[in-house]
């Protein structure tokens, strides 16, 4: 496994890896790997001749309030886990080497990242795509893995790469989960004991909403209602949103039907949690 911190280095590593006609499947990060990005850089590894993963906790993506300076950069422990899942190239470039002295640009996806996420994080999805147009740039992969926990972002993402004509593929990989159903998170250690059994609740609440759609309660208020109250009876949860959107548009659907997304997020303490589940009637 090869690390690069610089981008000049690794964009004449790839350059070599292309002429020799290498397929090249990318795995962008924050780091504090867990068997969440381990699915992603497993299905890279299967698809590809060469898997490069990029470890950058992207200050532009935080908000004032949030929890950049505490976010989680166990750079051993992650580049161990690299090694262990035969990633090729690690991409782990300082802030400075990312956004030089006098970076002007960025790039926004309209309307669609004003909502879910967007509506309480101002500015952070407009943070998302412009490190990923700037990753993607530096890399050119082939093949970009995405995971289905990150549902907006992903299908964000998406949209920039048909508007602006990006050549990569994208291929969304679905959500790893503990056990118990908690969607594995880099912020999941932020849970404190207590919190970490409540979590849970999330992804069961999901579940049963999405029993009781199949079941033919396609009345999105009444879903939505359904979520908040578990929670709210079941934890100590703050929620956030609770929302019955298209999958693949996420616009929001009054009636389920066709392919739909029942998506989440609610705060523990400082800890924001989000979740998902995709089901078709
Ligand atoms: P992050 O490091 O949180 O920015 O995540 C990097 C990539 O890993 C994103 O595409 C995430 O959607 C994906 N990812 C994070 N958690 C999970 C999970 N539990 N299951 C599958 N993919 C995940």
């Amino acid at each position: 496994m090869r690390i690069f911190n610089s981008i000049h280095s690794l964009r004449g590593a790839i350059k070599i890896l292309k002429s020799r006609k290498k397929r090249i499947g990318f795995v962008p990060t924050m780091g504090a790997l867990h068997r969440g990005h381990g699915s992603l850089f497993l299905r890279s590894r299967r698809e590809n001749d060469i898997t490069v993963v990029s470890i950058f906790v992207n200050p532009k993506q935080f908000g004032l309030r949030e929890d950049f300076d505490a976010y989680p950069r166990p750079e051993k422990s992650d580049i161990l886990l690299a090694k262990k899942e035969m990633v090729d190239i690690i991409f782990y470039p300082s802030e400075n080497e990312m956004y030089r002295t006098g970076f002007l640009t960025s790039v926004q996806v309209d309307t669609i990242s004003q909502i879910l996420c967007g509506k309480s994080r101002p500015g952070h999805f407009r943070g998302v795509t412009t490190v990923v147009n700037k990753l993607l740039n530096i890399v050119a992969p082939d093949v970009l893995y995405l995971g289905q926990k990150d549902t907006q972002q992903a299908v964000l993402i998406k949209r920039m790469i048909a508007d602006l004509n990006i050549p990569v593929t994208v291929r969304i990989c679905p959500i790893v989960r503990e056990r118990d159903g908690l969607a594995l998170s880099s912020r999941n250690c932020y849970l404190s004991a207590r919190q970490r059994l409540e979590a849970p609740i999330l992804y069961r609440a999901l579940q049963n909403a999405k029993q009781k759609a199949l079941e033919g309660e396609h009345r999105s208020l009444h879903l939505g209602r359904f979520i908040r109250s578990t929670i709210a009876r079941q934890s100590s949860g703050k929620i956030d949103y609770i929302a019955c959107v298209d999958a693949d548009t996420l616009a929001p659907l009054r009636r389920l039907r066709g392919k739909i997304m029942i998506a989440l997020a609610v705060k523990f303490g400082k800890t924001r949690l989000i979740d998902n589940i995709v089901f078709s009637l």
